[in-house]
């Protein structure tokens, strides 16, 4: 083997162990979490309720099935869960996991079911939705990842937030 051939063998096996360096030191980003730390990924929990698209629709009715799986939206002001109910949580009718408080429960005038923040911050979490021209923040539940609402940033103080939830896909559940 020539001397050249020695250095340029040199030189490649050098490169390789300077890319593979730069690899393991690449800035690593959490998959949990967007740029706005909100969990924009499905939150991995042993409870987890997942169906089939029939086994949905058996235990939906059209309208929920059409909001819950199919991220449609109910009109506003039809209602359901616009009221003032008393203590107690509204839980998702596809799992039955209790995603807001009665107590965080306000009067938007927007005809939607609206929270100030969720029942816990493991309830649900969050997409970036594009759809319509518009970017909003799609909240989901956790544990069956169906769609809820939006959240928006226009709410009371001291959060801001608005939790513009389809009323449909709620049932509420007195204190005991
Ligand atoms: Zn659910």
């Amino acid at each position: 083997m020539t001397k050249l051939a020695l250095t340029v063998g040199a030189v490649i096996v050098a490169l390789v162990a300077v890319g593979a360096s730069l690899r393991t030191h690449a800035p690593t980003q959490n998959p949990q979490t967007g740029g706005n730390g909100l969990t924009q990924t499905s939150p991995k929990r042993p409870d987890k309720v997942v169906k089939t698209e029939e086994e949905w629709k058996k235990i939906l009715t059209p309208e929920q099935y059409s909001i819950l799986r199919g991220h449609g939206t109910e009109r506003p002001f039809c209602g359901i869960n616009l009221e003032d109910k008393g203590a107690g949580f509204y839980h998702c009718v596809g799992c039955d996991l209790p995603l807001f408080k009665a107590a965080r429960k306000f009067d938007s005038g927007t005809g939607w079911s609206s929270y100030t923040e969720p029942a816990s911050e493991d309830a649900v979490w969050y997409v970036t939705d594009t759809s319509y021209g518009m970017v909003r923040t799609e909240v989901r539940c956790a544990r069956c990842d169906g769609h809820l609402g939006h959240v928006f940033d226009d709410g009371p103080p001291p959060k801001r937030q608005r939790f513009c939830i389809n009323g449909t896909v709620l049932k509420f559940v007195p204190e005991k």
